[in-house]
């Protein structure tokens, strides 16, 4: 797997932290618990969409692009991301956000990641809930075409073959770290929800021969689906690396049981998992994507799933951002005022 022979822009700051969780993993009493900080990428704020835009971005510029367009949900950390490296590009970027909670919140709408799109001097336009956002977003890019622009469109969290290089790329990185530590894993856990994240890593670990599990915790989509939608981009990215065998159906693993009533919604797990890190290890986790891989992962500790004196991984893919969307998820005192 050699990665070099793609174009890439190095933008995020790697190799992020691998670091153990002692609190954490003493509350629970179960495996021992690493974090991997892809929430430390950098730009703006971090996050896993960065690794993808690394190689994304390259294309985009390799391409002759000046406007680059993507989409997402309106607290996308996608966009942010996207819309923060095309302003170190001195790029244009145009993002479409789609409505799929339904919600009228103030902060939800226009804070987050919504606050920081704008700051980066993205141009936006929204959608309702329910339509194939990837044509819309061609749609449009069609528009800016015929005005003469050279548009690269970019998939929703930057899923594609492309994208998931930077996932291959981390699997390299954090099995490089475990091995200088002499850090044996027998586990990797991480959200998976437009799925290059874990087909990048699948194509990655098999790659390697690593023969570590990994364990997708999806934030959308029911398991079978989800599973499906990552072994396709698996393959596919395989493909582009040259080892079109490397990816087998049962190599991917995804967990749909802590979606609760949505997709961007959290629920009170979801919550107890971001309190938890908060208060135990300081780590900000975020209430769509790692609040539920997180309340997973305990879930699936409580259960006695992953055992005492093992050692489990989560990738930290970072978020944060998106917490001040979600301002009135959280049932904090509102009363005190000035002594
Ligand atoms: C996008 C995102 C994910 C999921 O990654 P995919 O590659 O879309 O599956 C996980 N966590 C955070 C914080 C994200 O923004």
């Amino acid at each position: 797997m050699h990665l070099a022979r793609f174009p890439r822009i190095h933008l995020a700051h790697l190799p992020t932290p691998l670091e153990p969780l002692k609190r954490l993993s003493e509350a629970l009493g179960g495996p021992e618990i690493w974090i991997k900080r892809d929430d430390c990428t950098g730009l703006s704020t971090g996050g896993n969409k960065t690794r993808k835009l690394e190689f994304l971005m390259a294309e985009a510029q390799q391409q002759g692009a000046d406007l680059v367009m993507t989409q997402g949900a309106t607290q996308s950390n996608h966009a942010r991301q996207t819309s923060a490296f095309a302003a170190k590009l001195g790029m244009r970027c145009h993002i479409l956000l789609e409505d799929r909670t339904g919600s009228n919140d103030e902060n939800y709408n226009f804070n987050g990641n919504v606050l920081l799109d704008f700051m980066h001097g993205a141009s936006a336009e929204k959608r309702g809930p329910g339509l194939d956002m990837n044509a819309e977003m061609e749609a449009v890019a069609e528009r800016e075409r015929a005005k003469g622009l050279k548009v690269y469109t970019i998939p929703g969290g930057g899923s594609n073959p492309t994208g998931a290089l930077g996932y291959a790329n981390c699997a390299l990185e954090l099995l490089h770290q475990a091995n200088e530590r002499s850090l044996k894993i027998d586990h990797i856990v991480h959200a998976t929800g437009s799925a290059g994240t874990q087909a990048g890593l699948v194509v990655g670990l098999k790659a390697l021969n690593a023969q570590i599990p990994l364990l997708g915790i999806g934030v959308r989509a029911p398991k079978e689906k989800q599973e499906e939608t990552v072994f396709k981009l698996a393959q596919a990215t395989a493909q582009k690396l040259g080892i079109p065998d490397a990816v087998q159906r049962t190599d991917v693993v995804a967990n749909s049981d802590y979606i609760g009533k949505g997709y961007g919604i959290p629920g009170p797990d979801t919550i107890e998992a971001i309190e938890m890190f908060a208060r135990l290890e300081a780590i900000l986790l975020d209430p769509v994507y790692t609040g539920k891989g997180a309340a997973g992962l305990i879930d699936l500790i409580r259960k006695g799933h992953f055992r005492k004196g093992e050692r489990v991984v989560f990738i930290h893919t970072g978020g944060a951002a998106g917490l001040f969307g979600y301002l009135n998820a959280f049932d904090y005192d509102r009363s005190w005022k000035l002594g």
